[in-house]
């Protein structure tokens, strides 16, 4: 069998996932979770005519000629703070005391600010004059946020698959959204596996590692919007690996992911208990780093098995995991962002699809990118220090200094 291209991999994996149910939650809950209904507006924003300024409320056809040399004298009839509702009406001549956010009476149609009377520079308290001084004129609509200049009862204002910004729960909060229906956290089990691994809190021996890939997969899988159920580490023996596989079938888990373990050393047991008692669909990806990516299923579970190198199951999970759970919670928008870079050096590449780390700068409208360090996918911190991916594609040999690739932030 060839080795499948990165695209036909993702294409394989996603076409098994289907979004995950729904549940209503409380507003406050909904930070990051995707919706999974369309919001109408269900009323116009603003509400009501309102001042942006605090000022006065004054019928600008009564202030035209006004200058601080020759200012225009009004009557203060009503004072009008945030909050109040008053049903008072402006003769000519009038004006009323108001303050940022308080609806403006039907019979003004201009706020002036305070700093552009007479009554500027007052301490809060301060009852409202009865009479000011205008000194500048204003158009028929300054100062006034009216009544649905946002938006307008009725249109859709977010849609199903959106993934829920601080801003959107704001809105939503707006509209009188108490609660929303959203789609659930899908669930992952996370493993890691083998014999060289020890905690973090175990001192280093001899011939062995901390794990460390269940601390970055756990934090991309919570950044992505899921939870995480740790499993521990399996041993490098079949019946560790099966019991780790058995409890994610108790959890009725979404996915499973793994690291290490699939490919091909003698040790690698991952891949052949799937095997034993489930279906491998393909083990191996036309990739660098992070060829040895394992897709399956274990007892109706899906099942991803990453490779066990820091930096290749890091790749592993940007390349097929994180579009995997953006599927899985419904989202349309979860995607790394991805700009154009250019390459400072010349870059050399084995013709696989490759994902480089790399640290990338602006320099003078461009956006310049230099590799961190060695490559090996066992050096993590040439990725600390990286702030992207450049994606060589597949068939590319060599990247000339100054061409632009593609780059993911990370
Ligand atoms: P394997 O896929 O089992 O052949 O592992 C490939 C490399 O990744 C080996 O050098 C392992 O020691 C290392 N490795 C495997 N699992 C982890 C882990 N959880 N944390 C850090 N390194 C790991
Ligand atoms: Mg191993």
């Amino acid at each position: 069998m060839s080795l499948l291209s990165v695209d036909q991999a993702r294409e394989r994996i996603l076409s098994h996932f289907q979004p995950v149910t729904t549940e209503t939650l409380p507003l406050a809950g909904c930070s990051n979770r995707v919706l999974a209904q369309n919001i109408a507006a269900t009323s116009d924003l603003p509400p009501f005519n309102n001042s942006s300024m605090d000022g006065f409320a004054v019928r600008a056809a009564d202030v035209l000629d006004a200058s601080t040399a020759s200012p225009r004298s009004l009557r203060v009839v009503a004072d009008i703070p945030a909050g109040s509702h008053l049903t008072i009406s402006l003769a000519p001549g009038e004006a009323a005391r108001i303050m940022t956010g308080a609806p403006v009476p039907d019979s003004a149609d201009a706020v002036i600010p305070v700093e552009d009377t007479n009554f500027d520079n007052r301490d809060a308290g301060t009852p409202a004059p009865d009479e000011v001084q205008i000194f500048k004129s204003a158009k028929s609509g300054a100062n006034v946020r009216s009544r649905g200049m946002d938006l307008h009862a009725g249109e859709i204002v977010l849609s199903t698959g959106r993934v829920l910004k601080p801003q959107d729960l704001g809105l939503l909060a707006m509209l009188g959204f108490a609660n929303v229906l959203v789609y659930h956290k899908p669930r992952i089990a996370l493993f890691s596996s083998g014999d060289e691994l020890l905690p973090v809190d175990a001192p280093l021996e001899e011939g062995k590692i901390r794990d460390s890939n269940s601390y970055t997969l756990a934090a991309l899988i919570e950044e992505a919007g899921a939870e995480v159920v740790r499993l521990g580490v399996a041993k490098d023996d079949p019946d560790s690996v099966k019991a780790l596989l058995e409890k994610a079938v108790e959890l009725n888990v979404d996915l499973i992911l793994s690291s290490a373990g699939v490919s091909v050393g003698a040790f690698d047991f991952v891949k052949q208990v799937i095997e034993a008692n489930g279906t491998m669909d393909f083990w191996r990806v036309n990739m660098r780093p992070g060829k040895p990516v394992a897709f399956g299923e274990y007892k109706q579970i899906l099942f991803i098995g990453l490779p066990g190198n820091p930096v290749s199951s890091f790749v592993g999970f940007e390349v097929f995991v994180r579009p995997t759970l953006q599927r899985l919670r419904g989202a349309l928008n979860g995607d790394r962002q991805t700009i154009r870079v250019r390459c400072e050096e010349q870059i050399d590449s084995d013709g696989r699809e490759s994902y480089l780390r790399a640290q990338i700068q602006e320099e003078a409208g461009n956006f310049i990118a230099r590799l961190t360090g060695h490559q090996g996918s066992g050096n993590l911190h040439s990725l600390v220090q990286a702030n992207a991916l450049l994606i060589i594609p597949a068939g590319v040999k060599c990247v000339p200094a100054g061409q632009e690739v593609n780059a993911w932030l990370i």
